[in-house]
Order: structure tokens, then sequence, then C-alpha cells
């Protein structure tokens, strides 16, 4: 039996910045809060929690702490009122995140009609609307999109989308407006890691998909690989069970961008624990056949 892990896994750039900027601020002797889950991931937020790293949900639980702003960002409003209070912001939003948070202010100042392709309900897309001046509309596919006259539109993605769905709002929109101007902001860690999903699913037996059950690109994986075979979406290797793997040969693993490696290796090794492969077990997400480090 063999077990790969997809190509690309497991943190992108954006979380270990956010992360890094969290385990630092907690080595102060303030005490510091995040501002909703730094990322969506439960085990990484309690393992924060012990660092001395609390996460709140409202402003009015900020009580004056210095606050991390997670890497999904959070809504213009919310940052003003910040600043008003004289609140310590420590900016964990990812650089790309806030990339696409200016391209719909400018797009809306410059007159276009924003259309974002997004969860309406996900924090980032939550946050992304609020830097629209004026009207928005937030489709999480082409076929939401009631059928309009657009005018001029300015097209824009959460960074998590996938580029399929963005090619088919692309096709639907083009003869739906006077002009449409598309800005790809769905992040490159996304595309990557679902390409790389994509090709293990087509070899494997079976695959198991690992990250939070709130985080859309872990969720996105699971929907690609559930497309060529039987896929399990699992937070922790405690949800293993070893009947999955009778009569598999080739297992793929893959975890999403907020899954840190402490739990993806747990799952890998779990898993040759129940093929009976021991002498498979590996220390580092580096070590597990298939892994590559992003650049
Ligand atoms: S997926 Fe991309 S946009 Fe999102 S946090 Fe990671 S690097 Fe940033």
């Amino acid at each position: 039996m063999s077990v790969k892990i997809a190509r690309y896994s497991g943190f992108c750039f954006g979380v270990k910045r956010a992360i890094k900027i969290a385990l630092e601020a907690s080595k102060t002797n303030l005490e510091i809060v995040t501002l909703g889950p730094i990322i969506h991931n439960p085990q990484m937020v309690a393992k924060l929690e012990q660092e001395g790293v609390k996460h709140v949900n409202s402003i009015e639980e900020l009580k004056g702490r210095p606050t991390i702003i997670r890497s999904h960002g959070v809504g213009r409003d919310i940052m003003e009122n910040l600043r008003r209070q004289n609140v310590e912001i420590i900016d964990a939003t990812c650089p790309y995140v806030s990339k696409t948070q200016d391209v719909a202010r400018e797009l809306s100042e410059d007159g276009y009609r924003v259309i974002i392709l997004g969860d309406k309900d996900h924090p980032e897309v939550t946050a992304l609307r609020s830097y629209v001046r004026g009207d928005v509309i937030i489709v999480n596919n082409a076929e939401e999109l009631k059928s309009d006259e657009f005018g001029r539109v300015g097209l824009i993605a959460q960074t998590t989308k996938s580029s399929k769905d963005f090619k088919e709002l692309i096709e639907v929109l083009t003869p739906l407006c006077s002009e449409l101007k598309v800005v790809n902001t769905i992040c490159n860690a996304t595309g990557v890691r679902q390409n790389a999903t994509l090709r293990l699913a087509r070899e494997s037996d079976l695959m198991i998909v690992v990250g939070g059950r709130n985080s859309s690109n872990t969720k996105m994986l699971a929907k690609i690989s559930e497309n060529f075979v039987e896929t399990y979406h699992i937070e922790t290797a405690g949800e293993i069970n070893a009947k999955w793997f009778k009569n598999k040969e080739n297992i793929g693993l893959t975890a999403g961008a907020s899954t840190p490696d402490w739990i993806i290796v747990e799952v890998y090794n779990k898993i040759n624990e129940c093929k009976g492969n021991v002498e498979s077990r590996v220390n580092r997400v580096e070590d597990i056949p298939g892994f590559k480090e992003e650049k």
C-alpha cells in the first residue's frame, strides 16, 4: 500500500504569516485577543489559546486589549471603529486579501458595478463587500446570477474560489454587460492545492482531506476529490476508521491551507498504522512522500 500527499498541502503563505504574527504577539506580557478565530481550524485556535491568545467574537468583548486581525481580514467599518477606540491593531490580514479589498474599492470608485464570486456568509466576503462603495452583487456560482442587463461590471472573487467557477461566471456575464472588467483575485495558493488534489485523486483508490469543517478551501478540496474517488473530509486523526482502507492500495492525502503540519503528520501516521505499516512513521510533513514545500 502507498500513502501519498498532494504536492502542495497545508499552511499557505498567508496562514503561516498570521500564525507567526500571533505567536510573536503572545510572547509579550500583554493580553492579546483575535477578533474572530485567526484561521478556520479549531485545533490551531485551541493551541493559540494555550499560548495566551484568546479569541473574541465582537468588538464589545475586546475591552481595549491589543487585537490581532485574522488572515481573512475584517470590514472597513470594524477597522474604523477600532481606530476610533485607539485599540492597538496587530494586522495579520493576508496581503492577498488586502489586495482584493483594495481592488473592490477601486472598481466601485471607478463606477463599476461590483460582482463578487463568493460565499456571502464567509467572513472574507462579508469584510470584502464593505470596501465596495455602493451596490454589490454576491453569487456563489454562475447559476445564482439572475439574468439582467448589468452595464459596466467589475468582477472579482473570494480568494479561495475555484478557477472553474470563475471562468463559468465570466462566460455567463460576458453577453450581459456593456463592459466587463475581470480582476482575478483567486489566490495562487488555492489553485495549486486544488490542482495537486485533483491530480492525486485521479490516481488514488481513496482520498483523505484534512482540515477544519469551517474551512471553505478545505471543503473545496473535498468537493474536487469526490468527483473522482471515495473521499473522507476529517479534522483530526481520531476520526479515521480503519475499515475505509480495506482493499484500497493507493491512498491519497491532502490538506487545506489552514491545516497545521502536526495534524497532517498525525493523519499520515494513523493511516499507515491502520494498514500495519508502522515503519513508515514520519515526524515532519516534509518527510511524507509527495510533499513539496511552497516557495
Ligand atoms: S489562501 Fe491565499 S489569500 Fe488566503 S490566506 Fe492563504 S495565501 Fe492568503
